[in-house]
């Protein structure tokens, strides 16, 4: 069986509806889950939403307005029998959503923003699964919360695996066969039925659990590339599509700050040895990337990674002393302690460098770092990294920045530069 999943882009209006629909078509004369996330910037409007009601801002009633009538208008050309069980569907969805808008915001922030974002999933859901069956296309809506369990953690909800997997193997996968299951990205539910969120972007990390959870055979996330790019098109001119990548590999990009896929979404891939495809859901007959548990043939291909606005900080010792292990642990304490993860760092006899993003917390983490420490730092740097770099490739990028620091292993080579002022 197959799982595929597509993102809020795929879904944003009416004509993207449709486009997945002769997607979804040709593949389901086999078993097939699909999951779907929130339409276009559906999770973004219900974040704001959700922030102007714990303000107790009026705001909230128009936002809700603007998000109803953006599914309201996307059905309506959608579904031509106005009967049609959806539009009850939907307007459930929202009459639910505007009794915890009239009452006292509860206090547990996090709780509130689970309960009300994660209609995003549930409105798209109902809209393309109806869509399917005008269609003729036989589907059966899934509420991914039987399924999906977690704990409390609300907005970052961590998965039950066994009660999970016991689920969807005991209920969920009599259901495939000859109907297309239709089910939400990204939500999931507590053991008392409240419901939670997986984080940000969580939903190829939902269609990772359900294909884990299934033997699925492949997982496909379609998106609005053609596949994994060999680095992003805003930094870098002539980008490259790469045909098959490593899980490893994929894992290694992603903590370099690779816009790619999210490490959780790749490890239970991993463990079973599903094939992840990613494919463009607007050029649905082209191959897109595979990411696998080893290449055979071809040579991977230099993949380079942008991180902007990193602060560079080097740690000296005050006095002629070297900083050893113990001044290491309490300096890594100090970093841990701010919640700053280092992206690179290096030592030397007398000094300790790392590169940072530059954010609101980082003058706090240096003036602690002054308390016992020599901190100099530089501003305005970035950070290139190249997997399967060559000397070809680190001349290319250092053409006009200079370099502040540079880190090679036997795959990749970090560089820490400024542009050149001209
Ligand atoms: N709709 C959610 C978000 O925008 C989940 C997802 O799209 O992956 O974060
Ligand atoms: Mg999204």
């Amino acid at each position: 069986m197959r799982v595929f999943k597509f993102g809020g882009a795929s879904v944003k209006n009416a004509e993207g509806v449709r486009n997945i629909t002769e997607i979804i078509r040709k593949y389901s004369g086999e078993p097939l889950l699909v999951v779907i996330s929130a339409m276009g910037e559906t999770t973004n409007a219900l974040e704001k939403l959700c922030q102007a009601f714990f303000r107790r801002d009026p705001e909230a009633g128009a936002l809700l307005e603007e998000i109803k009538a953006a599914h309201n208008a996307i059905a309506a050309e959608l579904i031509k029998d106005k009967k049609n069980p959806v539009f009850d569907a939907l307007n459930n969805l929202f009459v639910e959503l505007e009794w915890i808008l009239e009452e006292e915001p509860h206090a547990d922030f996090n709780f509130v923003y689970d309960q009300i974002v994660s209609l995003g999933e549930l409105l798209s859901t109902r809209i393309v699964a109806a869509f399917l069956g005008q269609e003729d296309i036989r589907s059966r809506w899934i509420d991914a919360r039987n399924y999906i369990h977690t704990d409390n953690t609300y907005r970052e909800g961590r998965l039950k695996w066994e009660l999970t997997e016991h689920r969807i193997r005991e209920e969920l996968l009599p259901l495939l066969g000859d109907q297309v299951l239709i089910t939400q990205g990204f939500i999931g539910s507590t053991s008392e039925n409240y419901t939670t969120t997986l984080g940000r972007d969580g939903s190829d990390y939902s269609a990772a659990i359900f294909a884990y959870c299934l033997n699925a055979d492949s997982l496909t996330i379609w998106k609005d590339v053609q596949g994994v790019l060999n680095a992003d098109p805003k930094w870098f001119n002539n980008t490259i599509k790469i045909n098959k990548l490593t899980y490893n590999d994929a894992i290694e990009l992603s903590y370099y700050g690779a816009n790619v896929i999210h490490p959780k979404t790749i490890k239970p891939l991993q463990n079973k040895n599903i094939p992840l495809y990613v494919r463009s859901f607007l050029e649905p007959d082209k191959p897109g990337t595979v990411v696998m548990h080893a290449y055979e043939d071809q040579l991977p291909i230099p993949c380079f990674i942008f991180k902007m606005n990193q602060r560079l900080i080097s740690v000296h010792a005050r006095d002629f002393s070297f900083i050893h292990e113990d001044g290491f642990s309490e300096i890594f304490r100090y970093f841990a302690e701010s919640g700053t993860r280092i992206n690179v760092m290096q030592n030397t006899a007398i000094s300790f460098s790392v590169s940072v993003d530059d954010n609101e917390k980082v003058p706090a983490l240096v003036e602690k770092l002054r308390e016992k420490y020599k901190v100099l730092y530089n501003t305005g740097m970035e950070l290139i990294t190249i997997r399967y770099y060559n000397q070809e490739t680190i001349d290319r990028v250092l053409e006009n920045k200079q370099l502040y620091l540079e880190q090679k292993s036997r795959y990749t080579v970090q560089l820490v530069v400024k542009e050149v002022e001209k």
